[in-house]
């Protein structure tokens, strides 16, 4: 498994590693902005109002002590202004009550906003991609990790940052009560807080460089949950019997995994209860500082409260800080998979032509060599082949010999390596990408099975009319699927599929016969393909369908891949590949006179049936 032993990447400085905590937060407000701003808006003033109201309840804490203290002085008779001062307290308490409560509630609403929002810029972002960006497992894993925190991530730092800023509001609040008693108490606040702060962004960097190193562990893992419980895997894993070993597998992918994590844990808590213990002692050292300054009659009893509650509370909200911090940390390293797969560049789009200067002359193959991507073997080499309008052509080769690639290539899912492909004498690349695809039909033989209506799945094969039921009867009788359509329970409007209720399952044959009838809709194609859609099909039945395509397809081009001869000698013109060239062409009877492979494979077939 390429990427698996890949070493864990070296560790950042915590400085840098601080500043990349904010990294994301400018474009994580701007998502949230653009999803809702009467949201933002109310966030930002619920934000203000949870970080200052604190500080000013504990100024009129102090205000409530020194009013009994006078009061008492004064004879204690006279308690007005004790209980005005109380009433206000509580009114702000209340206020902050209420800030919080409108917080959680923004955050309950944009949380489902939001998440619908990225997964949408994910999936959209999915449509515009080429075909071997899906095959590149790295950009997989972008596209996993990426799909499967969409819903949380985004918000979490929205609201950590929103947390942050609270907490900043509030030491601020702090801050500027506490320097009148002393510059010096601000100083001890913050460095107090330092060091448990330093050991919180290191070990979030450590944490996500885990979770990051091993993408493709994870990814296996939930490879091996699709394969154990999923209906489509379910018959085979269990006839075979290979449950257990799936599972074994699953479970010592968790356990070193849980190894990693526990060290990682452990060593974070401990680091932290360490660190921890280091703002405790400042805390006291201050509070025996306050306190003594206040026997000694320096400071009033109720400022000593006041002093008291701002460097406990302070603390709190540099600890709050500290965390949020450290979540932050890995929400921006998780926002940064979301924007890289986001951002990942699309081929530009390419020709615009809807016409090529020759319209008589059909497809040509230019000396056309391909490589997969990451692979070294050339999939076809130097293939020349011209077939005209009005002509079909039957691709006939071992598997592996490059027929499926020729298909792949001809319908610009991927470019050649070297050499042309030329559509009406114009270059594919030239070609508007829709006008191409109008032109071409092609139905796979690892063809979709969409679990929507069986109407829907041959609707598919023509987009404009995916719901038209008169052109799904109409494609479904030429495709012979028919008779087999209306018997089902509610006919074209049969709900396919397990994964819902009174969803049917077809057989092979029946699917196959969905797929040519798929190849029907496309009454504008003039290039009609068929890989293997009829393999599951009887012999007879597969001939009658090419025939019934070469009828259809007067001027048009049929190409068809079959291992079954006696379809392809329909064909007016056959080709054989061999390991990515071709090496004979011309017309059965050609190609028989020849005596070369393609009169070799026939008569091996041709013996079969005798
Ligand atoms: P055929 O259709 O004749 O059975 P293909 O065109 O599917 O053959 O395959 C030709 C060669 O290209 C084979 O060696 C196959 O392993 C390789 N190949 C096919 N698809 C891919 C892919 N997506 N990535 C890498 N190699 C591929």
């Amino acid at each position: 498994m390429r990427g698996m032993s890949a070493a864990p990447p070296d560790t950042p400085n915590p400085l840098r590693a601080f500043i990349g905590v904010f990294r994301y937060s400018r474009r994580a407000l701007e998502l949230v902005w653009t999803t809702s701003r009467p949201l933002t808006v109310a966030l930002g003033i619920l934000t203000l109002l949870a970080g200052a109201v604190p500080a000013a309840v504990a100024w009129v804490g102090a205000q409530i002590v020194d009013a009994v203290v006078a009061a008492i002085a004064a004879g204690g008779i006279d308690g007005t202004l004790v209980v005005e001062f109380v009433v206000l307290e509580g009114v702000l308490v209340a206020v902050i009550a209420a800030a919080q409560r409108g917080l959680s509630l923004c955050q309950s609403l944009l949380r489902a906003q939001l998440g619908q929002r990225v997964n949408v810029m994910i999936l959209d972002k999915a449509l515009t991609l080429d075909l071997d960006q899906f095959e590149d497992s790295e950009f997989y894993d972008k596209l996993t990790r990426a799909r499967r925190e969409a819903s949380s991530r985004p918000l979490s730092l929205v609201m950590r940052t929103f947390g942050l800023a609270q907490n900043a509001v509030s030491l601020v609040s702090f801050a500027i009560l506490l320097a009148a008693f002393s510059p010096w108490a601000v100083v001890v606040l913050f460095a107090a807080g330092l060091p448990a702060f330093i050991a919180e962004t290191k070990f979030s960097g450590d944490a996500f460089r885990l979770f990051r190193w091993r993408a493709p562990e994870t990814r296996m893992q939930m490879y091996l949950e699709t394969v154990i419980a999923r209906e489509d895997y379910a018959k085979e894993v269990k006839l075979f019997g290979l449950g257990p070993r799936l599972l074994d597998r699953y479970r010592a992918i968790f356990t070193k995994l849980y190894a990693e994590d526990r060290a990682l844990t452990i060593r974070r808590d401990l680091w932290g209860f360490l660190l921890g213990l280091i703002a405790t002692l400042a805390l006291y050292g201050a509070y025996a500082w306050i306190a003594l300054t206040a026997v000694a009659g320096a400071i009033t009893l109720g400022a000593m409260t006041m002093y008291l509650m701002l460097f406990r509370q302070g603390q709190s909200a540099v600890s709050a800080s500290l965390s949020a911090v450290g979540g932050m940390y890995e929400d921006n390293l998780y926002l940064s998979t979301l924007y890289e797969y986001l951002e990942t560049p699309v081929a530009a789009r390419r020709g615009d032509l809807q016409q090529g200067p020759n319209p008589a002359d059909g497809i040509r193959f230019e000396n056309v060599s391909f490589s997969y991507p990451d692979s070294n073997r050339p999939a076809l080499q130097d293939v020349s082949l011209h077939i005209r309008p009005g002509t079909s052509i039957a691709l006939v080769g071992e598997n592996g010999s490059g027929k499926t690639t020729l298909i792949k290539l001809l319908t610009r899912l991927y470019k050649p390596t070297a050499g042309r492909v030329l559509l009406d004498g114009l270059d594919l690349e030239e070609w508007d990408p829709d006008t191409l695809r109008q032109r071409v039909g092609v139905i796979f033989q690892d063809f979709a099975r969409y679990q929507l209506l069986v109407g829907e799945n041959v609707g598919a094969g023509d987009e404009p009319s995916f719901d038209d039921e008169s052109r799904w009867r109409d494609a479904a009788a030429k495709g012979q699927a028919d008779k087999f359509i209306e018997e089902l329970p509610a006919g074209y409007q049969t709900q396919l599929g397990k994964w819902f209720k009174d969803g049917r399952e077809l057989s092979g044959g029946q699917w196959q016969k969905i797929a040519l009838s798929r190849a029907f809709m496309r009454l504008r194609a003039d290039v009609l393909v068929l890989d293997e859609p009829t393999a599951a099909m009887d012999a007879q039945a597969e001939s009658d369908v090419f025939e019934h395509f070469r009828q259809l397809a007067r001027d048009r081009i049929t190409i068809l891949i079959s291992h079954r001869f006696s379809t392809v000698r329909m064909a007016d013109q056959i080709a054989v590949l061999d390991d990515g060239r071709i090496v004979e062409a011309g017309t059965h009877a050609e190609l028989l006179a020849q005596r070369g492979r393609y009169a070799t494979l026939f008569e091996l077939q041709a013996r079969g049936y005798r």
